[in-house]
């Protein structure tokens, strides 16, 4: 039996098989219930290799869920538009999604949580913060340059993170102007930043430039602006501190 599975890359059978056989003997199962079963078995666990694979590819740093999000803690932000996202429509629409607000707010928690939420669904994603991107699309061929335009423009869904930290030579200017121009209007991308729109330009070394890109990223977009306490500092800070300071 194990050798006709493998023949016909039944991958998740043959560690099931005599559990459902004798819950099969026990439960008299109909031949028809009993195939129904063992092709539903397969089939659920493919699903579940599919989207161990996609979790991985996508690189998450931490497995954060919408579900451990604590609203009453930041009510700035919205929990009924989280809740709207995590339906996904951003995805078809390329509706891009920004979080921008100062740190330890949840910006790259909330990221994850919708990002979980479309690799569930079956989409693919990929995280990475701006610092390793610039890095990357400023490597030489083959890996870096246009390749890195290229493997970051085919994601369903991109996560730009810590967008802030990290100013850009002109050459990564350039090429992430080039990568947000490739995903505009196609793919969703989700950014977060500790800076307002205002400061970009210094961030891209370039106001012309950094117009153009935000340009295409908030003509379908959905912004939420955190303005509360740091969730890591929680602790130690009473509840009137200025976020400023957190
Ligand atoms: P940021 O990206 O804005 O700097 P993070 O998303 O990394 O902040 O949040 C810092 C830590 O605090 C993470 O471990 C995150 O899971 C947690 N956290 C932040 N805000 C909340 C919240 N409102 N409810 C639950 N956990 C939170
Ligand atoms: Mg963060």
């Amino acid at each position: 039996m194990n050798s006709l599975c493998q023949r016909l890359n039944l991958t998740s059978l043959p560690s099931q098989l005599s559990t459902l056989l004798e819950a099969a003997r026990v439960q008299q199962l109909s031949y028809e219930a009993f195939l129904q079963t063992v092709l539903a078995a397969e089939l659920t666990g493919r699903q579940q290799r599919a989207h161990e694979r996609r979790l991985r590819a996508a690189r998450l740093p931490f497995a954060a869920r919408l579900d451990s999000f604590d609203f009453r803690f930041q009510p700035s932000v919205s929990e009924r538009v989280i809740r709207e996202l995590a339906g996904l429509t951003f995805l078809q629409s390329a509706t891009n999604v920004v979080f921008l607000g100062p740190p330890g707010v949840g910006k790259t928690h909330l990221a994850c949580g919708l990002a979980a939420q479309a690799l569930e669904a079956g989409h693919s994603a990929l995280f990475v913060t701006l610092r390793e991107l610039s890095q990357q699309l400023e490597a030489p061929a083959p890996r870096g340059g246009v390749a890195a335009v290229r493997r970051y423009s085919q994601p369903t869904l991109l996560i730009i993170d810590e967008i802030g930290y990290t100013r850009l030579s002109q050459v990564q200017a350039h090429a992430l102007f080039d990568l947000i121009s490739a995903r505009y209007e196609r793919r969703a991308s989700i950014l977060t930043s500790n800076l307002t729109f205002a400061e970009w330009g210094q961030l891209l070394g370039d106001d012309v430039l950094a117009s153009a890109l935000l340009d295409r990223v908030l003509h379908h977009a959905e912004v939420v602006t955190i303005n509360g306490r740091s969730y890591r500092m929680r602790q130690r800070l009473p509840a009137d501190q200025p976020a400023a300071l957190a």
